[in-house]
């Protein structure tokens, strides 16, 4: 085949397939409309759980300094910042994070407005909201309102969803919860109830979101987290897009 031969296959290939019907309810995927609710990862802003690991973020080489090339090392726990608490985090032989289904990861997901006010999320506080049918749940909480995913500080009484408040939702078919603040339990639990009855149910949580970009409706969520094999959780990059 000569050269405008294939250029002529080309654009007439171009124009049936522009010109055929899309499948109802697909549009073409692109960068558009996408709003990053991940926390930045920063030592200096990103509030690290009592007792977890300090994040130390190195740069071994830096062009800035004279260096031919910047090579850096990042050292924190598994559960810094925005991440992905794999089952087997509390769920003894539960998936790790790389054997997380991509399903529950990436879909539809609801913003849930939960007051100031409001630091247990329990069976009574989220029945208040309209989450039934949502397959995807992120509570918006105090944390957002005070940019406590953007303060180094770390604050025991942020917005927790409480062991009932978690039954529920695995009952009513949610296939993940998010949470803005870098746990979903309650500071002290006497035990992890909340992440063993999700965890349990194979329903992956999303923790340490920044959800100050957004508010209260209905999202496509993509969240994905790093790849680490026979590890209990990572920290992930979670971007939502307004509906229609
Ligand atoms: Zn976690």
């Amino acid at each position: 085949m000569t050269v405008p031969q294939t250029l002529k296959t080309c654009t007439l290939l171009a124009l049936v397939v522009g010109c055929a019907p899309r499948e109802p309810g697909t549009r073409a995927l692109s960068g558009e409309g996408w709003i990053d609710v991940t926390a930045t990862l920063d030592p200096a802003t990103t509030p690290v759980y009592a007792g977890d690991a300090t994040m130390k973020f190195d740069f071994l080489k830096d062009m800035r300094k004279g260096d031919k090339l910047t090579l850096s090392v990042y050292a924190m726990g598994a559960h810094s910042g925005t991440h992905i608490d794999a089952p087997m985090h509390f769920i003894a032989n539960g998936a790790p994070i790389d054997q997380v289904p991509l399903f529950p990861l990436i879909g539809a997901a609801r913003v849930i407005d939960i007051p100031d006010s409001v630091q247990a999320i329990d069976a009574g506080e989220l029945n208040r909201h309209d989450w039934r049918g949502a397959q995807r749940v992120l509570f918006r909480t105090r944390s957002t309102l005070r940019s406590w995913m953007d303060s180094s500080a770390f604050h025991r009484d942020f917005a927790y969803v409480a062991p009932d408040a978690a039954e529920l939702m695995a009952d009513g078919g949610v296939l993940l919860v998010g949470v803005d603040y870098i746990s979903a339990e309650q500071f002290g639990a006497p035990a992890p109830r909340t992440h063993q009855i999700l965890l349990g149910r194979g329903i992956p949580i999303v923790e340490g979101l920044d959800l100050r970009p957004v508010e209260a409706g209905d999202y496509d969520l993509i969240v994905l987290p790093i790849k680490v094999r026979g590890h209990e959780g990572a920290p992930a990059r979670a971007i939502v897009r307004k509906r229609n």
